[in-house]
């Protein structure tokens, strides 16, 4: 067995969510390494429409809101913060989303999202119908109204992902991408490493899984909470005209406006781990935007894909540590909200990992088991 230099920190999956953690804990000052079976941001990450949806997202407000909160305020430090020490753009567009409602029944139901997210401080404005076709003029007729959120943003997912890898890199990070992990070393019971398909033993205090919607192997996550593979599928298109010019979100499927004057348009949602793009799959997209947005019949797509999403059956993240092997630390089941939650999960997991306090962690403790307490979707 080849053996390496011992690490303060291990972690498996250089998605977002690995890499926004190296991020943190190289800033801390742990010497870190991470370890990708592929290329980096390869994964889901490289699927996202890359939307920061806190308000259009969450229908309530449950223990993902001040998570998500916090997220988002690390992005409007983050987009300087790592332009500067990187050069990279993390793409960051604060469009505004509307939500608009076609029947009382949708209406009723913003009413309620309006109602907490008002009391919690967020900036939420009701549009009329002749104000929300002002700002939507091609969307398709009949709608009553909308909510309008002004402080909505979007990043560009590969780009976000390079630049918290490129920053990690330079703050001391090793990447060694191609390295498939294929168990943890332990040593009397506790984890002290991880093993790699060639055979080589890198040792690490401590290790975090951040292998997006796979399993690292079923004994490992056989204490924790499952993660089901949610597949989504979108397209990228180019109208002759722009379709929209702020996000645009109905029932879990949205239009986003990106900065090249293309239009992301998703997703499906399927129980599935298959990361092929379907005809049924695009087949479905197409015809839910061209019920929300006519014109979009004549844009020209540009892109079309697939990815899988990382899935609990609560809606929460698994974020803090493994509830039967010490020294194994699990951030991973994102879902839908990986892109928004990168930062304030990397954050809060190194802060637990340096002072042992997880307290700020406890709705996400990766040992809840199928106990189902939240539903924000
Ligand atoms: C169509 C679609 C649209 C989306 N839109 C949004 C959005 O607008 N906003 C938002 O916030 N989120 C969005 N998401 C969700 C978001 O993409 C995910 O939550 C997020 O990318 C998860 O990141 P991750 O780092 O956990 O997983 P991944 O990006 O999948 O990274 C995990 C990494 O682990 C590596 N890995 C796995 N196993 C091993 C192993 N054994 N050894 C070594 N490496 C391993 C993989 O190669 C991979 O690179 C969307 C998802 C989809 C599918």
């Amino acid at each position: 067995m080849k053996r390496h230099e011992k690490y303060d920190v291990i972690i498996v999956g250089a998605g977002i969510i690995g890499l926004a953690t190296a991020y943190y804990s190289t800033r801390a000052g742990l010497k870190t390494l991470i370890l990708d079976r592929g290329k980096a941001a390869s994964g889901t990450t490289a699927a996202a429409a890359g939307m920061l949806g806190v308000q259009v997202e969450l229908q309530s407000r449950t223990p993902l809101y001040p998570l998500a909160n916090e997220s988002r305020r690390l992005y409007e430090h983050l987009e300087h913060e790592l332009m500067e020490r990187t050069g990279t753009s993390l793409g960051r567009t604060v469009s505004g989303a509307i939500k608009p409602a076609f029947s009382s029944e949708e209406w009723k139901k913003l009413e309620k999202i309006e109602e907490w997210q008002a009391a919690a401080g967020e900036s939420v404005q009701r549009l009329t119908a002749s104000e929300l076709y002002d700002e939507l003029p091609r969307l398709t007729a009949g709608a009553k109204g909308a909510l309008y959120f002004q402080e909505e943003a979007h990043v560009e997912p590969a780009q976000t992902a390079h630049a918290f890898q490129q920053a990690a890199v330079l703050q001391g990070a090793e990447l060694k991408t191609h390295t498939e992990v294929t168990s943890l070393y332990r040593e009397a019971g506790s984890c002290r490493g991880v093993l790699t398909a060639d055979g080589t033993c890198f040792y690490g205090e401590q290790v975090v899984l951040a292998t997006g919607p796979d399993p690292l192997t079923s004994s490992v996550h056989m204490d924790v909470l499952p993660i089901e593979g949610m597949k989504g599928e979108a397209v990228r298109v180019q109208g002759k005209r722009p379709l929209v010019t702020k996000t645009l979100y109905h029932q879990h499927f949205y239009f986003v406006p990106k900065p090249n004057g293309e239009t992301l348009i998703g997703a499906t949602s399927k129980a599935s781990r298959e990361r092929t793009t379907t005809v049924e799959g695009i087949g479905e997209v197409l015809h839910r935007a061209e019920q929300l947005v006519p014109e979009v019949a004549e844009a020209e797509i540009t892109k079309m894909w697939a990815g899988v999403r990382p899935q609990t059956n609560d809606d929460l993240p698994l974020i803090g540590p493994h509830p039967a092997i010490p020294g194994c630390w699990l951030c991973c089941g994102h879902g839908r909200n990986g892109i928004l939650l990168a930062p304030a999960s990397g954050k809060e997991l190194v802060t637990a990992i340096i002072t042992r306090n997880t307290s700020a962690l406890t709705a996400f403790d990766p040992g809840r088991g199928s106990k189902v307490e939240y539903h924000s979707q």
